[in-house]
């Protein structure tokens, strides 16, 4: 509760120092009249006669027929007015008396008509507005505190007022005819939707499940790699289920108030409450479902907190009721055991990178927000995409139509689609790097390098595009293999000749001019990440055998993985890498002494064209006679 004090003295400091602005502004902008206004005291026309007969009058404001008298009286303060009626008929008596009082009468004295009670407003509005101010925030207090009645708006509330609202939970709650989203609209995931539809069924008819005394999960934990459709997925349980979508994101709970978070769990599940059944989804689980430290100086008392609280309501609520909580995460093995405990997240649900026929399967779904110029073939564009993610997928179909809008096009066509395949996977072509003509060629060489060695070894996946168009994310050039199937497994065959391939760049270079680049980097780093996998995780090394050496860090974001070995052991395995490599390095470059005549064609045809696609590139390489006369040439 010391967190709720101080909560409390916060936010009555802020509501001073609002209720002092408003009060400053109210008196200065809207109410100016406040000081310059006259004070003014009702007399008697009798008390007006002594005063004109002493000539006791300073300034006046008098028109004749008027019967309205306004007067100062000298040796007083200019502020102070006397206001009195004149007589009917009196009015010639007046003005005789009046000029022989020697009475001012060409000034207008100021007097605000409406007297005595706007001047009470003036005082006592501020007054009240602080007042009421005060009385409206403190309700707002006590309804985040969680010890007010029952009845919750669901507005936004007091909008741009910092904190989402002083005290509110921040959740966004859609009703589930906005969700908008069913099964429907998520491609592939097969099996997500499977497990799932069970949780649909269950907040439909929760009695069938009550009758028969069958305990449902609380909740389902979505797992897998960013931008698979986890939160889509989430979005369409609700949709289908037609039951009200509360949802949060782990980000969210990192709030300005220390103690929010906890306040924000308490807050969404009583919502959740009323309005049962319903789902409530936790969007990035991993930021506040770390595994808690033992111990220690944490430092980081408010995760742990907000963490707890969850971890209570999840225990708390009556699941008879129809709630179902879902979360996301792409960091599973970052959790903290007890929400994976049974009563908890006890359900898994993997959403995994699409395969083959699921990338298809994206792709086309969201072909259908684009109109486009048949024939269009989206199993060339999902070969081309393997461990593209669907976000990649529907990135990739919209860089397409936005390319077809660029080029003055009405319809998107098959090529902006394979353009943009490109794009998403390295970048935008980049027209303003302009390579010298060296460059150039060294580029198509090495390039080439590439295509020549994946040609010439059985078992690598057939060249699909040759490009040395420069991209904006800095390559300068790239060669496109697309395997004909989806692959699961990969020999060690394989996975040499796709070293060899890696080294082909280089190979070429160093074979025709003699030198080196820095081109060559991007292979450099992949080919040894593979020849390391090989020995540290695969067994693909004599010397090693079985023996894991690595374990993966994070399975579901970069693969990354660190050495679990012996410093002398980790001395080895260098080794063990540098030989892989020297080995594939000397292969490719074998081969490309072999094909040195095709080398020459093929980087030269590269070079005149800028990008050939992978049948260009094969029968060139087919061809038997290489001083038969070039395509170019021809033209
Ligand atoms: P995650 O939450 O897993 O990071 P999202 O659910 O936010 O991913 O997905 C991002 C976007 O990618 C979605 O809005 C949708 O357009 C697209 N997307 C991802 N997966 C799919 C899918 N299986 N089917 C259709 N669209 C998908
Ligand atoms: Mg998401
Ligand atoms: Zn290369």
């Amino acid at each position: 509760m010391e967190m709720d004090d101080h909560k409390r003295r916060r936010n009555m400091i802020l509501y001073v120092l609002i209720a002092f602005a408003l009060y400053l502004v109210l008196s200065t902008v809207l109410f100016p009249s406040m000081r310059t206004q006259q004070q003014v005291t009702e007399v008697s026309y009798s008390t007006l006669l002594t005063d004109l007969e002493s000539k006791n009058v300073d300034k006046m404001d008098y028109t004749a027929g008027d019967s309205d008298v306004l007067y100062t009286r000298k040796g007083e303060d200019e502020g102070v007015a006397y206001r009195t009626t004149a007589m009917p008929g009196a009015e010639d008596t007046l003005s005789q008396l009046i000029m022989e009082s020697g009475a001012d009468t060409s000034v207008t004295i100021p007097s605000n008509d409406s007297g005595t009670w706007l001047y009470l407003l003036i005082t006592f509005a501020p007054i009240l507005i602080f007042i009421l101010f005060g009385w409206w925030l403190n309700r707002r207090m006590k309804k985040a505190m969680g010890d007010d009645n029952p009845s919750m708006d669901f507005s936004s509330g007091f909008g741009g007022f910092g904190a989402g609202g002083l005290g509110k939970s921040g959740a966004r709650i859609v009703a589930s005819k906005d969700v908008g989203v069913t099964f429907k609209d998520v491609a592939g995931q097969e099996e997500a939707k499977e497990s799932l539809k069970e949780v649909v069924d269950f907040l439909e008819k929760p009695e069938r499940y009550e009758a028969i005394g069958a305990k449902l999960p609380r909740g389902a934990l979505l797992v897998g790699p960013p931008g698979t459709g986890k939160t889509l997925l989430a979005k369409a349980v609700a949709g289908e289920a037609g039951v009200p979508f509360f949802s949060i994101s782990g980000s969210e709970f990192v709030e300005m108030f220390v103690g929010r978070g906890a306040a924000k769990v308490r807050d969404l599940f009583k919502q959740a409450k009323e309005k049962a059944p319903c789902i409530v989804f936790i969007d990035e689980i991993d930021t506040i479902g770390k595994k808690r430290d033992g111990g220690g100086f944490s430092g980081n008392d408010e995760r742990e907190q907000t963490l707890n609280q969850l971890l209570t309501e999840m225990d708390g609520f009556d699941n008879k009721k129809g709630i179902v909580v879902l979360a996301a995460t792409n960091r599973p093995d970052s959790l903290d055991p007890a929400l994976l405990r049974p009563g908890r997240f006890d359900r898994r649900v993997p959403v995994e990178l699409p395969d083959l026929t699921g990338r298809k399967a994206i792709l086309e779904l969201h072909l259908k927000d684009v109109k486009v110029q048949q024939p269009v073939d989206m199993s060339a564009i999902a070969r081309a995409t393997p461990g593209a993610s669907g976000a990649d997928l529907a990135n990739i179909i919209n860089e397409g139509a936005l390319r077809a809008v660029r080029m003055g096009r009405k319809l998107a066509c098959q090529e902006d689609f394979e353009e943009s395949v490109e794009v998403v996977i390295a970048g935008q072509q980049r027209k303003s790097t302009v390579l010298s003509d060296h460059e150039k060629q060294v580029v198509s060489y090495h390039e080439i390098g590439h295509a020549i060695v994946a040609a010439s070894q059985t078992g690598s996946a057939p060249v699909t595009k040759i490009t040395i168009v420069p991209r904006t994310s800095g390559a300068l050039g790239y060669t496109m293999q697309v395997e004909q199937d989806e692959k699961f497994l990969t020999t060690k065959q394989e996975v040499l000749n796709k070293l060899a391939v890696y080294c082909g760049g280089r190979a070429a270079e160093e074979l025709i001019f003699g030198e080196m680049t820095t081109g060559a980097a991007n292979d450099i780093e992949q080919a040894t990440k593979l020849a390391r996998n090989m020995i540290t995780r695969f067994g693909m090394s004599d010397e090693f055998g079985m023996m894991a050496l690595g374990t993966v860090q994070n399975a579901y974001l970069n693969q990354d993985t660190s050495l679990t070995c012996a410093p002398g052991t980790a001395e080895r395995v260098d080794d063990a890498v540098l030989k892989l490599i020297t080995e594939a390095h000397e292969r490719a470059l074998q081969i490309l002494r072999e094909n040195k005549f095709k080398l020459h064609e093929l980087a030269r045809y590269l070079y005149k064209k800028e990008t050939i696609t992978g049948e260009e590139f094969m029968t060139l390489m087919k061809r038997e006679n290489p001083f038969m006369p070039k395509p170019e040439q021809q033209g």
